[in-house]
């Protein structure tokens, strides 16, 4: 009796281990497969870490750009981030027509745009800074047009245009650092393919798609990637370029990162 009570327990401790050790496993598969490149990341530099150095307390931090997530390149706007600062006026300086941009990345978008030119993708800006006044006039008309055309009150106008309409001063175009770009092959053509010049469908053509493996060396993102919403709040958008500088373009594209999972490597 005895030893078959001692029998049980052995099984029952290697049942339990094994047990223990499959939900383990699991963890890491189902980690692994919801695609959370953060963790991947952080794994990875941590591997890489032990063979060199093992004193870094943020082993995810060691092979980061020597920058701050506090610099003028880095500001983060969008559905969950006000901006606290616009641009200002003086700051401001024309890439294209009445599109301006932050002076400070002037040369950066006049090489890129040279460079897809020279790839047979001649760039047109289809949107660059917007004042929050300005956003502020595009809220507006689209809550009052609601109003008067569907016959709704104030509070319906004003959730259904937050559903369509980005509320001022949550647009990344406020900071000066983004601009909205297609390739003139696109923009005379795109009603062919799609009804909107800024419609995802742009992401299949060659032109988007050297932009995404190019802009990275003059200091662009693809800001809001397909698949990561969940993340930046904002859909698919492979026109919309932000000027991150070149370390930091460089680093979030070669790591699969959005902005918002970059500058959380800083903390
Ligand atoms: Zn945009």
């Amino acid at each position: 009796m005895k030893k078959l009570s001692k029998k049980r327990f052995v099984f029952g401790f290697i049942f339990l281990g094994a047990f223990i050790g499959a939900l383990f496993l699991g963890s890491q598969i189902f980690l692994w497969t919801q695609g959370t490149t953060i963790v991947a990341n952080q794994q990875r530099t941590a591997t890489s870490d032990s063979t060199t150095t093992s004193t870094s307390e943020t082993p995810s931090a060691s092979d980061l750009p020597a920058v701050s997530p506090t610099d003028w390149d880095l500001v983060l706007v969008g559905p969950n981030n006000q901006i606290i600062e616009e641009v200002a006026a003086d700051q401001l300086t024309a890439i294209s027509g009445s599109e301006e941009v932050d002076s400070r990345i002037v040369d950066a978008y006049n090489q890129l745009a040279s460079a897809a030119e020279a790839a047979g993708y001649p760039l047109v800006v289809v949107s660059a800074f917007r004042s929050v006044a300005d956003q502020q006039q595009v809220y507006d008309a689209s809550v009052n047009r609601r109003m008067s055309e569907e016959n709704i009150s104030y509070e319906q106008a004003v959730e259904e245009t937050n559903v369509q309409v980005t509320q001022p001063g949550y647009s990344e175009h406020h900071t000066g650092l983004a601009i909205d770009v297609v390739d003139s092959d696109w923009y005379n053509n795109y009603s062919n393919y799609a009804s909107d010049m800024l419609d995802p469908l742009f992401g299949e053509q060659p032109a988007a798609q050297w932009l995404a493996a190019n802009c990275a060396q003059y200091g662009f993102i693809i800001r809001y990637p397909e698949g990561r919403e969940d993340i930046t709040g904002i859909t698919y958008e492979p026109w919309h370029l932000r000027y991150v500088g070149v370390d930091s373009a460089e680093y979030i594209t070669s790591h699969n990162l959005t902005l918002e999972e970059y500058l959380a490597l800083f903390n």
